[in-house]
């Protein structure tokens, strides 16, 4: 706890008065709990044992009273502690409760930024399900468990305190024979709650992994039916459900069990004090409404232990889901603006890979040595086998990851010396599956500038050829999409997203297969939209269909990391090295299919 309380300071901080107001409430509140039992000890002590009959009772200050004035006067007293008691409870719990939600959707708040800003190389190991669930409900535990058991427990703390330090004041003898049972009760604690808090992380990392079991069975839900998966990933959900839920029951069993001992021991220790206290009482050193007070302090005084042991269960929860958090909190961007980064200059689109070596965490290589140049408004392509490194390669352009060994330039500057966001904003990139975003079409083309006007919106959608289709669906640009454009065609959805590159007007564009999977129509106005869109730009293109790149500028022929061949087609065939042999091959295989189809289909890799 001390741990996530320091991580959280900087959000606390900020509910500093609203925290001291609460406070001082719970102190009188303390205060006011203390004084309690005292009318019950005046009553007994004053007015029972020596008899209602009594003509009257001096009090100090007031004078003499009779026992029915005095009588009304503590009743009446009494009620007003427990009114006062109330309302300053109230105020503490109230104060706490709204401090602590405040805090924590701050917490949550820099959790979801931190997370978008965490590097792919995180992303790609972690489980997005996994990533929800810290986000929704480890924040909401943790805000619960603050609210309901940790405040509780503090107020209780403290007035176990202050009891004890009147309990001592009282009769230190009686006093020390109540806390004879400390040491059993704090040992018997922390072994207990030792146990639930293993028990209880165990089982919040199992609920992050089922929550990432469904985050990806429904985000591929199609796959799934259509490979009748249900089955199998039903077993391993319900799999994970059951131990949790063993978990839990565990987690439970112990904390039930806890709770009784220190009934028990509380038991004991009120049994002591009554042995010793009614001889004291009988020798004349305690009065009986003194013993009153002591057992009613004793018996409250032991509440936080007794609360202790039934939120024990719940912090051990709390504690778990604020590990979760911190550990997301704790991960360093291993992609970050480098110091003294500047804000990058309208770039007029020349690259430069200058011995570029790059290798994923797996460790193989995947970029050995590339070494390229490419000048502004040049198009390129990349080429090779599949898995040879090209997407890779276009991903260190964006900065998704820095080489290991050597540099990239744009316009001769480092990308490292450029804050990441103003190198981005200047590359547009069009992938094979673009991803929409269910939002309306409006919406998903103005998340490529958020600056964007609406003519500029629609001048984007009709240089991506998509105007046309956007103004036939039903509420034209105010459509809403689905989940990741999941209402569009594969084609329309590449329109939407084309026109989402061309709105950043970027002067470097990345086109990663944009056109696979299309039918022949389809591919020809995204093709068409393309060579809109890249008019003027620095582009590179990804493409296993070496038909479609025929005309670049140049081809870098890419195999196992290295550029093996670069120049234009006719170079490259002229060379006859592997692009001509892989040339030859698709033509092969081209021609047969054009023979059995009578058409030209979208080639195999
Ligand atoms: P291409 O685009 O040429 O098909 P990629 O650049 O996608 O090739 O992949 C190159 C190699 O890097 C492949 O062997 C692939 O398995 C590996 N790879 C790609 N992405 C990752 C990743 N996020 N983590 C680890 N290895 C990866």
């Amino acid at each position: 706890m001390g741990r996530i309380l320091r991580r959280f300071a900087p959000q606390i901080q900020k509910q500093r008065s609203l925290l001291i107001g609460a406070f001082l409430a719970l102190m009188a509140e303390t205060l006011l709990r203390l004084l309690e039992p005292w009318p019950l000890k005046i009553i007994f002590d004053s007015i029972l044992l020596p008899g209602v009959n009594r003509p009257a009772i001096v009090l100090p200050g007031i004078g003499s009273v009779s026992p029915l004035v005095l009588l009304s006067l503590l009743t009446v007293g009494s009620i007003g502690l427990a009114v006062l008691r109330g309302a300053a409870a109230y105020s503490s719990a109230a104060g706490m409760a709204v401090a602590a939600s405040r805090v924590m959707a701050e917490v949550r708040g820099d959790l979801y930024s931190h997370l978008q800003r965490l590097s792919l190389s995180f992303h790609n190991q972690a489980k997005t399900g996994d990533l929800i669930a810290r986000v929704t409900q480890d924040i909401t535990r943790l805000r619960e468990v603050t609210v309901m058991a940790l405040l509780p427990l503090l107020a209780s703390s403290l007035t176990l305190l202050g009891m004890v330090g009147v309990m001592f004041w009282l009769h230190w003898e009686m006093a020390l024979i109540a806390l004879g049972i400390f040491p059993l009760f704090v040992l018997t604690t922390t072994r207990a709650t030792r146990r639930i808090r293993e028990v209880v992380r165990r089982q919040r990392r199992r609920e992050g992994a089922m929550a990432a079991t469904a985050a990806e069975a429904m985000g591929a839900i199609k796959v799934v039916q259509a490979l009748s998966l249900q089955s199998m990933l039903e077993s391993t959900f319900f799999s994970h459900n059951r131990e949790s839920l063993q978990e839990d029951a565990e987690a439970q069993k112990l904390s039930a069990g806890l709770e009784r001992t220190m009934e028990v021991l509380v038991t004991v220790a009120v049994a002591l004090v009554l042995w010793k206290g009614v001889q004291l009482v009988l020798q004349g050193s305690v009065t009986p409404g003194e013993l009153l007070v002591f057992i009613t302090y004793l018996k409250t005084a032991f509440k936080p232990i007794r609360q202790l042991a039934k939120y024990t269960g719940q912090i051990a929860k709390a504690t778990a889901s604020g590990e979760r958090i911190i550990d997301v909190l704790d991960q360093i961007p291993d992609i970050r603006d480098t110091r003294g980064a500047l804000t990058a200059p309208p770039f007029r689109g020349a690259v430069w890979f200058e011995q570029v070596s790059f290798a994923y965490d797996s460790g193989s290589s995947i970029l050995r040595n590339v070494t390229f140049a490419v000048q502004p408004g040049e198009h390129v392509a990349l080429v090779g086998p599949s898995g040879s490194g090209k997407s890779t390669l276009v991903s260190l352009l964006l900065r998704f990851y820095d080489p290991l060994e050597g540099r990239i330039l744009i316009d001769g500057h480092d990308l490292r010396e450029y804050k990441i966001d103003s190198l981005r904003r200047q590359i547009s990139v069009v992938l094979q599956d673009s991803i929409l975003f269910a939002a309306s079409v409006r919406e998903n083309i103005a998340y490529g500038n958020l600056d964007a006007s609406n003519a500029e919106i629609e001048a984007a959608a009709r240089l991506a050829n998509a105007h046309e289709f956007i103004c036939n669906l039903p509420q034209g640009y105010d459509t809403l999409l689905g989940e990741r454009g999941a209402t569009l065609s594969g084609g329309q959805r590449q329109r939407i997203a084309i026109a989402r590159a061309a709105i950043r007007r970027a002067p470097i564009v990345i086109l990663d297969e944009p056109t696979t999977g299309l039918d022949n129509h389809s591919e020809q106005v995204v093709n068409d939209a393309l060579r809109r869109l890249t008019r003027g730009c620095t582009t590179f293109t990804i493409s296993h269909n070496l038909h479609a790149v025929e005309q670049v500028d140049r081809i870098l022929y890419i195999e196992n990391g290295r550029v093996l061949e670069q120049g234009t087609h006719t170079e490259l065939l002229a060379l006859n090295g592997r692009y001509a042999k892989l040339y030859q091959l698709q033509s092969n295989v081209r021609s047969i299919h054009s023979k059995r189809s009578g058409e030209n289909t979208v080639l195999p890799a």
